[in-house]
């Protein structure tokens, strides 16, 4: 075929595909209910099958942000979500693969025809910080793009993003952050040492219930937390594959990589003490994300889980970018289904 005919092709292909994916949205087709998207699933450890941290929680018809990795808006746009349609984002920390993509995605929101105001940033203790830091960072950018698209489409005063501080982490160990319309929202404390503060995030909807973790190592206050709680979603790290990279990363005469590898297990929970942490809360459902590390082969899954599914005998889900979660008010199995 020459080139010109496949030109061709290609062009019909994009204009006949463009309408559906210019108005795709993921929140569109769902019913009433307590939804999860799982946006990015990976960690700081680059890898091609996962974005960093973000996860979506649709209640009540709002949307909210759990952590922005890097990437984070990329990833919302292969999962159909628009910025715009966000209510807060809900930062559990301010690790680098948390808040990355911060910038990228309120610049989405900012120029989204959905967009309802400048981009809320809920956090602990620090988040003005960080928040301010950024806004600075980035005001160069959003001035070139009010002047280029005009205050209708790029609004000056509505460029960056507003933070909003709440108490748990610092002054309390656990805080209803938001009580509106039948959605609560609770943050509490984790151990992700030396981390200060750290949080994991808990859902309440329609008499569902969803659990993010966070970052943390094993820790009874993410037990209490999530105690019957329909699903729990946490952090997991393998400490057996990572020792294989610390070994590889020392013969490889790179110590101060060994080191790393060798300090992050103390602070994220292995695939074994989340499955402890399920089953000690009488968690219905447990899927694992933060993935660490990068599982380039499908048959690493096994010795990733180790004996997690023993130690936890309910659904147990290795989860992927683009996983839709679906607890339903009337109390049936969670539906899994892919963006
Ligand atoms: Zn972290
Ligand atoms: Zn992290």
């Amino acid at each position: 075929m020459s080139k010109g005919i496949r030109g061709k092709i290609a062009m019909k292909l994009v204009e006949k595909s463009l309408p559906a994916r210019m108005s795709a949205d993921c929140m569109g087709g769902l019913p009433d209910g307590l939804h999860v998207v799982m946006i990015g699933t990976g960690a700081p450890l680059p890898d091609p099958g996962r974005s960093q941290p973000c996860v979506g929680v649709i209640a009540g018809g709002r949307l909210f942000i759990v952590d922005a990795g890097e990437g984070a808006a990329s990833a919302m746009n292969a999962c159909a979500i628009d910025p715009g349609r966000i209510d807060c984002v809900i930062l559990t920390h301010f690790h680098s693969d948390h808040i990355g993509g911060l910038p990228a995605v309120a610049i989405q929101r900012w120029v989204s025809d959905s967009s309802q105001g400048r981009l809320r940033v809920l956090g602990p203790k620090g988040v003005r910080k960080v928040i301010k830091g950024l806004n600075r960072a980035y005001k160069l950018d959003s001035d070139y793009r009010a002047a280029h698209h005009g205050e209708t489409v790029a609004p000056r005063e509505m460029a960056g993003m507003t933070a909003e501080r709440f108490d748990a982490g610092s002054k309390l160990e656990s805080e209803v952050i938001l009580d509106e319309d039948g959605v609560k929202v609770t943050a509490f404390v984790v151990d992700h040492a030396p981390v200060d503060p750290a949080l994991g995030i808990r859902f309440d909807y329609g008499g569902r219930s969803v659990v993010i973790s966070g970052d943390t190592t094993y820790t009874e206050s993410l037990v209490r937390a999530s105690k019957d709680a329909d699903l729990l979603i946490c952090d997991a790290l393998a400490p057996n594959l990572v020792k294989l990279l610390e070994d590889a990363a020392r013969d490889a005469g790179k110590p101060g990589r060994a080191k790393i590898f060798a300090d992050v297990p103390d602070y994220h929970a292995s695939p074994a003490q989340a499955a402890d942490m399920a089953r000690e809360a009488g968690v219905k459902n447990l899927a694992l994300t933060h993935i660490i590390p990068p599982l380039p082969l499908k048959g690493l899954e096994g010795p990733f889980l180790g004996d997690s599914k023993e130690r936890f005998t309910g659904p147990l889900w290795l989860a992927a970018d683009g996983d839709i979660y679906s607890l339903l008010p009337d109390g049936s199995e969670i539906k899994r289904s892919q963006v």
